[in-house]
């Protein structure tokens, strides 16, 4: 079987954990954790950061510091994953989901005025597939309505707008570094703070609400509560598996860029006699590489295709449900109609990527869809 996902260990793994176990110090923002917030400074040109257990508390952090109150409407896209949304439901938003683009899984920019109301807080865009979002339109429109951008960049990880790096435009940004993703550390994540007046509290909602970090630091003789806050921050061993990951960026990169061009390359014949849809990347943005989809017709030619390609040992996976369509939120909430966000929910198809993914295999897997559609 060859399968939807294999995370990637670069080997140097253990190495880094076992240095990180012999200094003895293996709690949060130890050695490593420092080594990966400079890597992301310094290499990445991420103006200020903190790795956190995962997207999903990078994303409840950014919920905190934009001081989200019961009953402040927060917009986002409907296609989506579940933490995007319940981050903010969370603090007690109201979560108002718009469409996405008929050719394009993101957030549309051009319908997000129609949803601002005098409640709006914040807009939160997610980087689909590490495809970038229109920053530009999305933070002139924040700025007018004294909004706050959040941007969910946890596909994102060395994608780009106009040469600048997803996850530094928003007032703070989230990734992941899931199991799933191109970057690993198992569970973990990471918040970006572009906006400096959220560098103190940032720091103290990360270690449980207590200015720890400062008292570490000498500025104060004694920590204590200050305010809320959580356990967000992952152990020094995360951090040093995440280190080799790091070191290893762009040979991962290299690689699983390659496999999505040859994707690209090898389906587009399809997309010309009009049988599939493949993803549309605006001239704005890049790709990381992150996933390959496919758009089928409708979901009966889906459900078709995943059972001939797994016939063949291939395992392919759709994506996310619509978001306003959930159980929870339906429940509550009258839901909209998000026609494109529902048609992306029911005809999109991701494909194997991984980094040992074999190119043999990948041929053989071009060749069957090929086959499926000429049947
Ligand atoms: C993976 C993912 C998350 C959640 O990341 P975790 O690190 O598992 O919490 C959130 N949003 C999007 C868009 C994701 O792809």
């Amino acid at each position: 079987m060859i399968p939807f996902n294999k995370p990637y260990m670069t080997g140097d793994e253990l190495y880094y954990i076992k240095d990180a176990v012999a200094r003895g110090k293996i709690s949060g923002n130890g050695y490593y954790t420092q080594k990966c917030h400079n890597y992301f400074r310094d290499q990445m040109g991420f103006r200020n950061c903190l790795l956190t257990s995962s997207c999903t508390d990078a994303l409840e952090m950014a919920a905190i510091l934009v001081d989200i109150q019961p009953g402040d409407e927060v917009i986002m896209p409907s296609y989506t994953f579940v933490s995007t949304a319940n981050a903010f439901a969370l603090r007690g938003a109201n979560i108002v989901f718009a469409d996405s683009y008929p050719d394009n899984p993101n957030i549309n920019a051009d319908i997000l005025e129609q949803l601002i109301t005098p409640k709006t807080k914040a807009i939160v865009v997610v980087h689909y597939a590490g495809v970038a979002c229109d920053m530009d339109i999305i933070m002139n429109i924040a700025q007018e309505h004294g909004l706050f951008v959040i941007e969910d960049a946890a596909q994102a990880i060395d994608s780009y707008y106009k040469g600048k790096p997803l996850g530094s435009i928003g007032h703070l940004a989230a990734f992941s570094f899931h199991e799933t993703k191109n970057i690993i550390s198992g569970e973990g994540g990471m918040l970006v703070i572009n906006d400096k007046s959220f560098d103190k509290r940032a720091e103290v909602i990360w270690e449980k609400g207590t200015n720890r970090s400062a008292f570490f630091r000498g500025e104060v003789d004694k920590y204590s509560w200050v305010d809320i806050g959580s356990s967000f921050l992952p152990s020094d061993v995360t951090a040093a598996f995440l280190y080799a990951q790091l070191e290893n960026l762009e040979k991962i990169q290299s690689r699983r860029k390659n496999l999505w061009q040859n994707y690209y390359n090898g389906l587009i014949d399809l997309e010309v006699l009009g049988k599939i849809m493949l993803p549309k990347i605006p001239d704005y943005a890049t790709v990381n590489g992150h996933l390959f989809y496919l758009v089928c017709n409708n979901i009966k030619e889906r459900t078709d295709l995943i059972s001939f390609l797994k016939s063949y040992s291939v395992h392919s996976v759709f994506h996310y449900l619509s978001l306003h369509k959930s159980p929870f939120y339906s429940a509550k909430t009258e839901p909209a109609i998000l026609e494109n966000c529902d048609s992306f929910a029911d005809r999109l198809l991701r494909l194997p990527l991984f980094y040992e993914l074999d190119m043999t295999d990948q041929t053989r897997i071009i060749d069957l869809i090929g086959r499926f559609y000429k049947k």
